[in-house]
């Protein structure tokens, strides 16, 4: 099947100065489907270096991955060990918000928002599973099924947390946009992803382990660089580098909405 819809220009930058870089196997994935292509081609922009897929999935294949969850994302999954790696990326957010509404973006297994309800916060989740979002309404936790460019809440954020996300959205731009739209000024973004910039990821890389070339729910692979480039031109400041105990070879960048930011086009 035609399951991708293909980038003209990078998503990043706009520029057409595309090359192709590689591609990954994904046949080994646990949400393959033989329907879909079992390679990903993936192109680099010859003028801002963004990593990312020749193409995103079209509304038929998402229906196709997305039919099934992994169990990690069912709500409440392995819940101890979660509390435990949500606390600390709760503890690197305090120093800039220690109270407010905490909006999760794909809040999978929910961990993050139980735990973020601990410290204090209002805890609000969005995810695009929908019986992610009923089993979080089912337990009393504000849930909504929806993108988050399509999102309102009657007050600004505190803290907006993008936990392995933007790499899975075809137009990153959009929910940055939409994460500064809904923080208050001084407000938290915290995001996480893989750093093709890190040694462990070359390292990965030159020993034929590659865990994100064959990812089939990525559309692109930051470097340290682009991201931060990419907030600062989307409002944000950042104001630590860390690194994800997550997944492997992630950072988990804490940046801080600017005050007076215009909407960034
Ligand atoms: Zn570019």
């Amino acid at each position: 099947m035609n399951e991708r819809i293909p980038y003209l220009a990078c998503p990043l930058c706009e520029s057409r100065n595309l090359a192709a870089l590689r591609t990954g196997d994904c046949s080994g994935h646990a949400l393959y489907d033989k329907r879909l292509s079992p390679t990903i081609a993936w192109k680099k922009c010859g003028d801002c270096d963004h990593v990312f897929t020749d193409g995103y999935y079209t509304e038929e294949a998402c229906r196709i991955l997305f039919g099934r969850t992994q169990e990690r994302q069912q709500v409440g999954g392995l819940l101890e060990q979660n509390r435990i790696l949500s606390a600390r990326m709760i503890e690197k957010v305090l120093p800039y918000a220690a109270a407010g509404t905490w909006l999760d973006v794909g809040f999978g297994n929910g961990s993050l928002l139980f735990t973020a309800q601990e410290f204090g916060f209002r805890p609000v989740g969005i995810d695009l599973r929908s019986e992610n979002v009923q089993a979080m309404k089912s337990i009393g936790f504000e849930a909504h099924c929806v993108d988050i460019a399509g999102l309102t809440l009657p007050e600004p954020c505190a803290v907006v947390s993008m936990a392995d996300v933007l790499e899975h959205m075809p137009f990153p731009k959009d929910g940055l946009r939409a994460a500064n739209r809904l923080l208050r000024t001084g407000g938290v973004l915290l995001v996480s992803m893989p750093n093709t910039e890190s040694f462990v990821w070359q390292a990965m890389t030159e020993q034929d382990e590659k865990p994100y070339w064959g990812e089939l729910e990525h559309y692109h692979n930051f470097s340290r660089t682009r991201l931060y480039a990419l907030l600062e031109a989307h409002g944000f400041g950042v104001a630590r580098y860390g690194i994800s105990e997550r997944y492997r070879a992630c950072m988990e960048v804490v940046a801080v909405k600017r005050s007076g930011a215009s909407s960034p086009g």
